[in-house]
């Protein structure tokens, strides 16, 4: 069983959390100016990347929270945990 460390409740077991997709995307900075390419690609495209990446996930069993993981999609090791809100500490690889 993997554990998950939620910033508010502690570690939790990962059945209590429901994956939200990737943590990295930002919404285009002029949504009016964006081009459909560009919302396209917001939309739509996602990297598949393979080592260390960053991810929302919302503890859906727990305090209902989003919060950001860094998880090795090789390994599935939690690397580290926060506030969906603020930058991870450490290196984002
Ligand atoms: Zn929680």
């Amino acid at each position: 069983m993997h554990l998950i460390k939620c910033p508010w409740c502690g570690e939790r077991a990962e059945m209590e959390f429901t994956y939200g997709g990737d943590g990295t995307l930002t919404r285009p900075a002029d949504p009016e100016a964006a081009s459909d390419a560009e919302w396209t690609d917001y939309v739509y495209f996602r990297d598949n990347p393979r080592g260390p990446h960053e991810e929302l996930w919302q503890h859906a069993s727990g305090c209902r929270r989003w919060i950001k993981v860094r998880r090795n999609t090789l390994t599935h090791e939690i690397l580290a945990t926060g506030p969906a809100d603020r930058p991870l500490e450490g290196n984002a690889s």
